[in-house]
């Protein structure tokens, strides 16, 4: 059934379009939004194509809760609350059954994570779904990668390396000795439903000095922050935050390449300076905040990596692969 640009819109999207701020939703040239007084608008979009960003055989709800949460999470990387998204799909047809999953999966994921969809556009193409989403942060407190001085320490929130093991489920690299479907299952919801760290990012506002999300693994994230501070980093191996179980998938050498270079992990990245050290260190030992210490910036450029005797280990960075 072949549905114009307007019905789709109207029939699949619409109903998404309630929370607060919106003068004018979906339906009109454009939208009206209404920017919380004291507050700094924040803007990040996202373009997922298949079969390069996410496999040809992934479920439209797979897609709707990947596209959104990767936008969340660098509006989480930003300090930022989310409050409104634009939508951009292009599609090989109008396929109704699709259509209504993926616009189910974003609109619980929607109502999920506090956000609305404001407009959208959809084109006849292979298939691609670009995310505009807008958040808000009180003025001046956004949190950025350039902040970062020397002696600030750096922490990771959740744990690291899960994304990277899923993808050798979808053919991609050495396969992993999966014990049972629940870890299948935990790898590809890793993959396809990433946690945005927006609740954390809230509590690190005003102490952290730098921040941004995995998503192309911590050696090239955190590089991002150190070469924004015109700094480098050194990382404890033994303090990174690698799921028990996943040391039993393969050998502990991948294991350690998946934490550093595996990107689709989206934790959280920051550095802390030392006068914030202990109540950054608080929130953690009461549980408002899962995340753990695994380093220190340095005026050293580059990013080292060290062993528990101090010594120096290469890590073999693997680039980015397609589907
Ligand atoms: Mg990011």
């Amino acid at each position: 059934m072949a549905l114009n640009e307007f019905s789709l819109i109207e029939e699949y999207f619409s109903s998404l379009d309630k929370a607060p701020g919106i003068t004018l939703g979906v339906g009109d040239d454009g939208a009206v939004l209404d920017v919380p007084e004291g507050e700094q608008l924040l803007v990040t979009v996202d373009t997922l194509v298949a079969g390069v960003h996410f496999p040809l055989d992934a479920t439209p709800a797979d897609i709707a809760h990947r596209c959104l949460r990767v936008n969340l999470s660098d509006i989480a990387a930003m300090g930022a609350q989310p409050r409104w998204f634009t939508l951009a799909l292009t599609l090989p047809d109008a396929n109704e059954s699709w259509l209504r999953q993926f616009s189910q999966a974003l609109s619980d994921d929607a109502e999920l994570f506090n956000c609305a969809l404001v407009g959208g556009d959809t084109t006849a193409g292979p298939l691609s779904i670009t995310i505009q989403l807008l958040g808000t942060v009180p003025k001046g407190k956004a949190l950025t990668r350039s902040g970062a001085k020397a002696g600030d320490a750096i922490y990771v929130t959740g744990s690291l390396g899960e994304a990277a093991a899923a993808l050798s489920l979808f053919g991609i690299g050495d396969s992993v000795a999966i014990g049972c479907e629940s870890e299948r299952e935990i790898l590809l919801q890793r993959f396809y439903r990433p946690e945005p760290r927006l609740n954390e990012a809230l509590q690190l506002r005003g102490l952290a000095s730098a921040a941004l999300d995995i998503s192309d693994g911590l050696l090239a994230d955190l590089g991002h922050i150190a070469r924004a501070s015109h700094l480098g980093a050194e990382i404890q191996l033994e303090q990174l935050p690698v799921a028990a179980w996943l040391t039993s998938l393969a050998e502990p050498k991948r294991v350690i390449e998946w934490a550093l270079s595996g990107g689709d992990d989206y934790e959280l990245c920051f550095t802390v300076p030392k006068e914030n050290g202990s109540a950054v260190n608080t929130l953690i030992e009461q549980g408002e905040l899962s995340a753990g210490c695994i380093g220190r910036m340095t005026n050293e450029l580059g990013i080292r990596c060290l062993d528990a005797e101090g010594n120096r280990v290469n890590i073999e960075q693997s680039g980015y692969q397609h589907f």
